[in-house]
C-alpha cells in the first residue's frame, strides 16, 4: 500500500529494475484524461531498495552485484602472479569494496529475520575476493581461504557491525525519534509512541521480531554514559574557557626519546617544586585492566614529601582509558578538599583521560568525567590563586613515584565483583571480541576448511588462529609476493597443482613425481624428500616462516611450473 501511494506520489522515485511478480495494482486515470499508472516493484530512496514485503532481497542482491563487477574490474591491478600485492588487495576489499556490499544492512539484518539469500549473495562476492587475494582455486575451501586472507567470514562481520550500530543510540540526543519507540527506561523523557515497545504486552514483546527490540536489549545491558546536552559542556560554561590561564596539560613534543627526557626532567622539578612550595599538592593515578575484566584504580596524595592519602577503588567491566580516568576521580577530588591547597599537579599515565576531562566533545567516558569537572569547576571559582596541572608521565619512562601506584595496582588481588552493568566502550570491545573468539572456535574445529588444511605456528610456537586485526594471521608473512601467497594457499589447503589433488579429477592421469622416488606426489613429499627442490631451507618445524623461506627459495614448488 505504501509503495502504490507513493507511485503516484512520485512515479519517478521507483527503480525499473527487480523481481517482476508478485505485481503491484495499477490505476486506470483515464477516465479522466489521465495515464494508467502502472507501480514498479521495488521502491528506491535514499541508495536503498523497499520491496513490498521488505525482504530487502534486492537491495542485497544489487550491492552485491555492483561489488562483484567492482572486484572484477580490479583483477586488472594484480593476478595472482603480478601486480599489486596480496596485503594491498586485501586492504582495498575491506576499505573499498566491503563498505558497499554492507549499505544499509541495518534494514534487513537482525535478530530472526530471513536473512539467508541476502547472506549468500553477499558471500559469494566474498568468496571471488578471497580468491583475488590469496590466488586459490575456485574449489578450494572457502572457511581456510578467508582465514588465510584474514577476513572474517562475511555473517560474523556483519554481526559485529549491527551489535556495535545498536549500541550507538545510546549516543543519541533526547529529542531522536527512536527514543520514543523504546522501552520507558531507554526514552531519555520522550513520551511513548503507540508502537513503542512500552506499548506493547509481554506476549507481544516476546513474538516481536524487530531490531528496535535488539536495541533495548543492548542497551539493558550498558549503562548511562552520554550526556549530549550537558550543562557543563554548553559553550561559556566549558571549564576549559572559563579557567584557561589556570588549567593546564603537560606532554612532551614528541614521542621521541629526547623529547621524553626532557620531559620527565621538567616532570621531576614540578615535583620537588609542589612538595617544597606551600598550598601545593601532587597526586599521582594509576588504573590498571586485569584479564578477569577487574578495574583497579589508585592514587597517590603527596603533600611535604609525604603520601597523606591512598584511594584505590575496583570496579569491573571498563576500558582501561575509564580506569586510568576514574584514578584521577579518586585522587584529584580529596586532593582539591585539602585545606590550604591551591596547585594542584597531577600526574597521569594517560593522554586520553586528560584530553576527556578538559575536551567538550561528547564521549563515552562522560558518566565518570562530568562529576569530576563539575569538581574542578567548584575548585577554581573557590579561589583565583587556584591552578590545576595535568602532567603527563608514561608507565615506559619508570619514574619511581608513579611507578610505585602503577605497582601497586599490579599488585592489587583482583576479586570480581557482583555482576554490574557494562560500560559503553566495553561492551563494543566485547562485541568484537566475541566475534573473534567464535570464529577461532568455529575454525579450529570446522571440517569445511577441509581435513587437508595445514595449522602452523608463529616465532612463539603458538598455534596460528584466524584473525581480522593487523591483517590477520597469515598475510603478513605471505603478503609480500603475489607468487608466494599462491603457492603458500595452494600448500596449505592441499588444493595444489600436484597430482595428489589432481587425481580427484583425473583419477587415470600418471600420479608419480618427476624425481620418480614416489608413485604419489604428495605435499609432504614435495616440502620434506623431493630432489627437485633445494634442500638448504626444508623447513624442520611447523613454524609458518620456515614454509614461507622454502617456497622462497624454490619458485617451482606447488606452482603449474613444478615440472
Ligand atoms: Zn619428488
Amino acid at each position: 500500500m505504501l509503495v502504490w501511494l507513493w507511485n503516484i506520489a512520485n512515479p519517478k522515485s521507483f527503480t525499473s529494475r527487480g523481481p517482476a511478480t508478485p505485481p503491484n495494482p495499477s490505476i486506470n486515470l483515464t477516465s479522466v484524461s489521465g495515464p494508467i499508472l502502472t507501480p514498479k516493484p521495488i521502491w528506491q530512496y535514499l541508495g536503498f531498495f523497499f520491496d513490498r514485503k521488505l525482504t530487502f532481497h534486492y537491495h542485497a542482491h544489487f550491492y552485491a552485484t555492483k561489488c562483484l563487477s567492482t572486484l572484477n574490474t580490479m583483477k586488472l591491478l594484480g593476478n595472482s602472479s603480478q601486480g599489486i600485492l596480496p596485503i594491498q588487495k586485501q586492504l582495498l576489499y575491506r576499505t573499498c569494496i566491503l563498505p558497499i556490499a554492507l549499505y544499509g544492512f541495518q534494514l534487513w539484518f537482525f535478530k530472526k529475520a530471513p536473512i539467508y539469500k541476502n547472506i549468500a549473495k553477499l558471500k559469494k562476492m566474498q568468496h571471488r575476493a578471497t580468491l583475488w587475494i590469496t590466488g586459490a582455486f575456485q574449489t578450494s575451501p572457502l572457511e581456510g581461504i578467508e582465514a588465510i586472507a584474514g577476513l572474517v567470514p562475511i555473517f560474523s562481520h556483519l554481526q559485529k557491525l549491527n551489535g556495535c550500530h545498536y549500541l550507538c543510540y545510546a549516543s543519541v540526543p533526547p529529542s531522536h525519534a527512536i527514543n520514543s519507540l523504546l522501552d520507558l527506561q531507554h526514552a531519555k523523557d520522550q513520551p511513548p509512541h503507540k508502537f513503542s515497545m512500552s506499548s506493547l504486552t509481554p506476549k507481544q514483546q516476546a513474538k516481536l521480531t524487530s531490531p528496535i527490540k535488539d536495541v533495548n536489549e543492548r542497551l539493558s545491558k550498558i549503562t548511562k554514559t552520554f550526556h549530549p546536552l550537558h550543562p557543563l559542556l554548553s559553550p561559556g560554561s566549558r571549564v576549559v574557557n572559563r579557567f584557561s590561564s589556570r588549567i593546564a596539560s603537560h606532554s612532551p613534543p614528541s614521542s621521541s626519546d629526547e623529547d621524553l627526557f626532557k620531559h620527565i626532567q621538567d616532570l621531576n622539578i614540578t615535583f620537588c617544586q609542589s612538595q617544597c612550595l606551600p598550598y601545593h599538592t601532587a597526586v599521582i593515578a594509576d588504573g590498571g585492566v586485569k584479564k578477569n575484566n577487574v578495574t583497579t584504580a589508585a592514587a597517590h596524595i603527596w603533600l611535604d614529601n609525604h603520601v597523606v592519602n591512598q584511594p584505590q577503588i575496583q570496579t569491573m567491566n571498563i576500558t582501561s582509558v575509564g580506569a586510568e580516568l576514574m584514578a584521577i576521580y579518586i585522587g584529584l577530588t580529596p586532593a582539591m578538599a585539602i585545606d590550604d591547597t591551591h596547585n594542584i599537579t597531577i600526574i597521569t599515565d594517560s593522554i586520553v583521560a586528560t584530553k576527556k576531562i578538559l575536551e567538550s566533545h561528547v564521549n563515552p567516558y562522560q558518566n565518570i568525567a562530568l562529576p569530576l569537572i563539575a569538581n574542578i569547576k567548584l575548585f577554581l571559582r573557590r579561589d583565583r590563586q587556584n591552578t590545576i596541572h595535568f602532567w603527563y608521565c608514561p608507565s615506559k619512562a619508570e619514574w619511581p613515584r608513579h611507578k610505585l601506584v602503577d605497582d601497586q595496582v599490579k599488585a592489587t588481588a583482583s576479586t570480581p565483583t557482583l555482576p554490574s552493568k557494562n560500560s559503553f566502550l566495553f561492551s563494543r570491545k566485547k562485541e568484537c571480541d566475541n566475534i573473534l573468539k567464535e570464529w577461532q572456535v568455529s575454525f579450529s574445529s570446522s571440517q569445511k576448511k577441509d581435513q587437508l588444511f595445514l595449522d602452523f605456528e608463529d616465532e612463539k610456537e603458538r598455534v596460528l588462529k584466524p584473525t581480522y586485526v593487523k591483517g590477520g594471521s597469515w598475510l603478513p608473512s605471505i603478503g609480500f609476493s603475489n607468487s608466494l601467497c599462491t603457492r603458500f594457499t595452494h600448500m596449505t589447503t592441499g588444493h595444489a597443482p600436484i597430482s595428489e589433488y589432481c587425481q580427484r579429477f583425473f583419477p587415470n592421469s600418471p600420479t608419480s613425481c618427476p624425481c620418480s622416488k614416489v608413485d604419489v606426489q604428495t605435499r609432504e613429499h614435495i616440502v620434506m624428500q623431493c630432489d627437485q627442490y633445494k634442500q638448504s631451507t626444508r623447513p624442520c618445524n611447523t613454524v609458518i616462516n620456515s614454509f614461507v623461506h622454502f617456497l622462497a627459495d624454490n619458485p617451482s614448488a606447488f606452482s603449474f611450473d613444478n615440472g
